[in-house]
C-alpha cells in the first residue's frame, strides 16, 4: 500500500481529494467499520456536503445522535460560550452547569437522579453496576449471584460486558472470556420474561424498540406487561433509551408510548446534540442511592462543557417540539414508504422517525441499495444485512421527506 505522504504529494495528479481521505483512513485506521465512501466536510440541519460539494440528505443522523440536526445554531452557541469559560473541572470539584443539567434531565424523564458519563456504552455499564449493587444491598440477592435478563438481538454497546449478552456471534467471536450474569429471552415475549425470573433476578434491561437489531418494534402492550411482571417480582425495569429516547420515536422517551414507569433509563446519542459525547444513567433515589463516593466515576463524565451542551440539546428538543414532529412526520413517512410497491420490500416498520425497510433476502442485502441512494443524494445505512434504516434528524420537514421519497422509490423500483 502507498504511504499517505506519497498520496499527499501525488494527490493532485493521481488522486481526487476523496480518494486521498479514504486512503489515509484505510492506511492508518483500524478496519472496524465499513463506511460508505462519502467524505463529509459540512453539515447543516438535515443536509451534509462532501469534499466535492455534493449535497446529501442525512437519513442516519449518526445513529440518532443528531435528532436536532447538524450544527444546530443554538447548541453551537452554548458550546462556544461554555468552551470559552471552563470546559473540565473533573468531579473532584463542582461546576455551575452540572446541577442545571441534572435538573433538566430529571424533569423530562420523571426520574429523580442522574449519573453522567460520556458514551452510551458507559451509561449501560453504569446501569449494570447500579443494578447489581441494588440486588445485593437492597433486594438481598446472595453474594455474586445477581442475574440480569436481556433480550435476543439486543444492542447496548461494544465493551466486553455489553457484548457478553449480545446474541450476534461476530460481536463476541475472538473476545472471550465474557462477563457472566446475563440471561437472554426472546424480544417482545412477556411470558418468557416471567418464566426466566428467579429469586436472583435483579433487572430486566431492554430497548423499547431495537434499533441496531433492525428497527424491531415489540407488539403493543409488551412494555406494560414487562412492567407488571417486574413489579410482581421485585425486579428492576431498565430501558436502554440511547437510540429511542429524546424524541426519536414520537415521544420524549419510547416508554411513554405505554405509560410505563421504569426504574431507570440510559440516555446518550442525541443528548449531545451531535456536538460532544454525553450520556447518563437516570434512575430513582432507591437505585442510585446504592452508589457511594469511590464506587464509580469518569474523568470527563459531568464536565461543564458537556453539561452546557446537554442542556441546550434538551432545550432544542423541547422548544422545537421535536417529539411531536417525529410522531407526525414519521407516520407520514411510513405511510408513503408503504405505498412504494417494490418487489424487494418485505416490510416497512417503525415508530416516529425510527423507520426500517426490510428487504427480502433474495434482494442481495441492503448495502447496494444504500450505495444507490447515496448516488441520488440520500445517506442511509443498512442495519443487520437486510434492513435500510431511515432516521433523519427530527428537524426534517415534509418537503424534504417528499424529496427523499422520490429517490427512495426510484432506487427500490429500479435496482
Ligand atoms: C448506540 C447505542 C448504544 C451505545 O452507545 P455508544 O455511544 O455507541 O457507546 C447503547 N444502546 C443502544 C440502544 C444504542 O443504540
Amino acid at each position: 500500500m502507498q504511504a499517505a505522504s506519497t498520496i499527499r504529494k501525488n494527490q493532485i495528479s493521481n488522486f481526487s481529494n476523496i480518494n486521498y481521505y479514504i486512503e489515509l483512513e484505510n492506511q492508518y485506521g483500524a478496519n472496524n467499520y465499513h463506511p460508505l465512501d462519502v467524505v463529509l466536510t459540512e453539515g447543516k440541519g438535515v443536509w451534509v456536503w462532501d469534499t466535492e460539494g455534493k449535497k446529501y440528505l442525512d437519513c442516519l443522523s449518526a445513529y440518532s445522535a443528531l435528532n436536532q440536526g447538524h450544527c444546530h445554531p443554538r447548541i453551537l452557541q452554548a458550546m462556544i460560550e461554555q468552551a470559552s469559560k471552563i470546559t473540565l473541572t473533573s468531579r473532584a470539584f463542582r461546576n455551575n452547569q452540572l446541577g442545571l443539567f441534572y435538573e433538566k434531565l430529571s424533569q423530562i424523564s420523571g426520574l429523580s437522579k442522574v449519573l453522567p458519563m460520556n458514551s452510551g456504552a458507559e451509561a449501560v455499564e453504569t446501569a449494570i453496576k447500579a443494578i447489581r449493587k441494588w440486588a445485593y444491598t437492597i433486594k438481598g440477592v446472595p453474594k455474586n449471584q445477581a442475574e440480569i435478563i436481556v433480550c435476543s438481538n439486543n444492542f447496548s454497546g461494544r465493551t466486553i460486558s455489553l457484548i457478553s449478552f449480545s446474541t450476534e456471534a461476530q460481536y463476541q467471536d475472538g473476545f472471550f472470556p465474557l462477563t457472566p450474569g446475563f440471561k437472554v429471552i426472546p424480544y417482545g415475549d412477556a411470558q418468557a420474561l416471567a418464566d426466566a425470573i428467579t429469586p436472583n433476578t435483579a433487572a430486566f434491561l431492554v430497548e423499547p424498540i431495537q434499533g441496531e437489531g433492525g428497527i424491531i418494534v415489540p407488539s403493543d402492550g409488551f412494555l406494560k406487561q414487562a412492567e407488571t411482571i417486574c413489579r410482581q417480582n421485585n425486579v428492576l425495569l431498565i430501558f436502554d433509551e440511547i437510540q429511542t429516547g429524546l424524541g426519536r420515536t414520537g415521544k420524549m422517551f419510547a416508554f411513554q408510548h405505554e405509560g410505563v414507569k421504569p426504574d431507570g433509563i440510559t440516555v446518550g446519542k442525541a443528548l449531545s446534540g451531535g456536538f460532544y459525547p454525553i450520556s447518563a444513567f437516570v434512575s430513582t433515589d432507591e437505585v442510585m442511592g446504592v452508589f457511594t463516593p469511590g464506587d464509580h466515576g469518569s474523568t470527563f463524565g459531568g464536565n461543564p462543557l458537556a453539561a452546557a451542551i446537554g442542556i441546550a440539546a434538551l432545550d432544542v428538543i423541547i422548544e422545537e417540539d421535536l417529539p411531536e414532529r417525529a410522531a407526525n412526520l414519521g407516520q407520514y413517512f411510513i405511510e408513503k414508504l408503504r405505498l412504494i410497491k417494490s418487489p424487494h420490500v418485505k416490510e416497512v416498520r417503525g415508530k416516529g422517525l425510527l423507520i426500517g425497510v426490510e428487504l427480502h433476502e433474495s434482494s442481495g442485502g441492503a448495502r447496494r441499495f444504500c450505495k444507490a441512494l447515496a448516488k441520488l443524494g440520500i445517506l442511509a445505512k443498512e442495519t443487520r444485512d437486510h434492513v435500510i434504516r431511515f432516521a433523519p434528524p427530527l428537524v426534517i420537514n415534509q418537503e424534504e421527506i417528499d424529496w427523499s421519497l422520490e429517490r427512495i422509490a426510484e432506487v427500490l423500483l429500479v435496482e
